[in-house]
């Protein structure tokens, strides 16, 4: 396998600036390009966990700037290959003339996502704890951060370790059994091996189930805030987005335009959309602002529908109620600090979690935000428990639950345990699929185009 190198910190200026050659001649490589300041070792004579100050230089000698050279030696590195990094000033003019000097001496551009690749390909990783690493890096919140080191640690990999292992022990005597029926081996207890796979599918279904929860913490849930113009859904969002620390993204549109802002609210991070109202108008360009709330109405899946006390519910409340009718939605009575002219009760029928509150002072917004968490299951989010998080773990855990369903199927029908193995061994195929021990080529370039350049 060559040897790679690329820039690993972020493309852009800062106060230092990575450069990471990983392969077997990354020590070579590294040394043709790096001058230690003591000329006691050369980097090839440095043990692993080691560093030394020196200079790049270019391929024609020219000193380019100051390097701490940081030594790892295979297999106890990153990827599991010798790996150097060569830590330089943060202008990316400088860092870009350092990596020419690395390829020059020797190295290849890394792809994308290939320095973890490489560590999967040697085993010092897991697919799930490949995909933790991107989860790191975009985590925005503690919780986000705890799950993703934890998953990095290997805690979902060992859960599925732990229940594919108790299927490989089942299939392998299953196996022995059919095969060697004059061999003396233990009559196979139909009782345990239906609680087997039972136990196993209820794993697997508690693992499905923790898959929403984790993605409203990490990635968020489209939500939609609605209501008719005036009821004071701008100071919800305002409200919202002011609490500290907030707003993880912000992406602005025009002001009629419907704006997006993702924001933490406990656990749960809400991707929301402020709306133009869902008023019919005359106005061409509000149209347009209220089509697109309507459509965001539709297609998001949580819905913080607004409400005002203070003025008597109108058709466009009802006919919204109905729009939202089998959503996950919270209505929100707002303008509290005025006096109502109408009761809660009214809303009764609606079946719908409410929250009375003033977006103007504030009052009722951890009400809300205790509501909200609620309603998306994320309030005893436990970020060190085992979870999925990525869709294709859980259309691995799917496969897997779904064939042991088949292996419980073919038993309560009679079939032989021929059959019954052969649901079995696709369950185990499908968690090693899951792990990565035993995934295509395909899927793990998948994995790892989505990664940057460095990582
Ligand atoms: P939107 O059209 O639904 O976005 O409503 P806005 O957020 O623009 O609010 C309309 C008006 O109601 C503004 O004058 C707000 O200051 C006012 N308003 C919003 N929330 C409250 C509240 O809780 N109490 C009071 N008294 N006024 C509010």
């Amino acid at each position: 396998m060559k040897t790679i190198a690329a820039i690993s910190t972020a493309p852009a200026v800062g106060g230092i600036g990575v450069i990471r050659i990983s392969g077997e001649q990354a020590i070579e490589i590294a040394q043709s390009v790096f001058r230690p300041l003591s000329t006691k070792k050369s980097l090839s004579e440095m043990k692993g966990y080691t560093a030394a100050f020196g200079y790049v230089h270019t391929p024609d000698n020219r000193k380019l700037d100051e390097c701490v050279a940081l030594v790892f030696r295979a297999p106890h590195s990153y990827t599991g290959e010798n790996v150097v990094e060569l830590s330089c000033h943060g202008g990316l003019f400088l860092l870009k003339k350092v990596l020419e000097a690395v390829y020059a001496a020797g190295a290849v551009p890394a792809e994308a996502g290939e320095f973890t690749k490489r560590a999967f390909l040697n085993k010092k990783i897991d697919l799930t704890e490949a995909e933790a690493v991107a989860s790191i890096i975009a985590a925005h919140s503690d919780a986000s951060a705890a799950a993703a080191v934890s998953a990095k640690d290997g805690v979902l990999f060992q859960k599925i370790q732990k229940i594919a292992s108790d299927l490989v022990l089942l299939s392998a005597h299953l196996a022995a059994w059919t095969d060697y029926p004059d061999d003396d081996i233990d009559a196979l207890d139909f009782g345990q091996l239906e609680k087997t796979l039972s136990t196993a599918k209820k794993e697997c279904e508690a693992l499905l189930s923790t898959f929403d929860a984790a993605q409203i913490v990490s990635v968020g849930v489209d939500t939609a805030i609605i209501g008719r113009t005036n009821v004071g859904k701008s100071s919800l969002m305002n409200l919202i987005c002011g609490e500290e620390k907030s707003i993880v993204t912000d992406i602005a549109g025009t002001t009629r335009d419907v704006v997006e802002t993702s924001v933490r609210m406990g656990n749960a991070v809400l991707k929301l959309s402020d709306t133009a109202g869902l008023r019919e108008s005359e106005d061409k360009v509000e149209q347009i602002g209220i089509e697109l709330s309507r459509k965001k109405a539709l297609s998001a899946s949580f819905i913080l529908a607004v409400f005002d006390v203070s003025k008597p519910l109108e058709d466009e409340d009802f006919a919204l109620l109905e729009t939202i009718k089998n959503k996950r939605a919270i209505l929100v009575l707002n303008k509290t600090d005025l006096s109502a002219v109408w009761q809660p009760e009214i809303l009764e029928k609606y079946a719908k979690k409410t929250v009375f509150l003033s977006a103007k002072e504030g009052n009722g917004y951890q009400n809300l935000v205790d509501a909200v968490e609620d309603a998306l299951g994320t309030k005893d989010f436990n970020p060190y428990a085992p979870m999925l998080a990525t869709e294709r773990q859980k259309v691995c855990l799917l496969n897997a639950s779904g064939c042991i369903e088949e292996a419980l199927d073919a038993i309560h029908m009679g079939l032989t345990l021929d059959a019954v193995n052969v649901s079995i061994d696709s369950a185990i195929n499908a968690f090693l699929e899951l792990t990565g021990e035993r995934a295509t080529e395909r899927i793990t370039e998948e994995i790892f185009k989505n990664f940057c350049v460095g990582k």
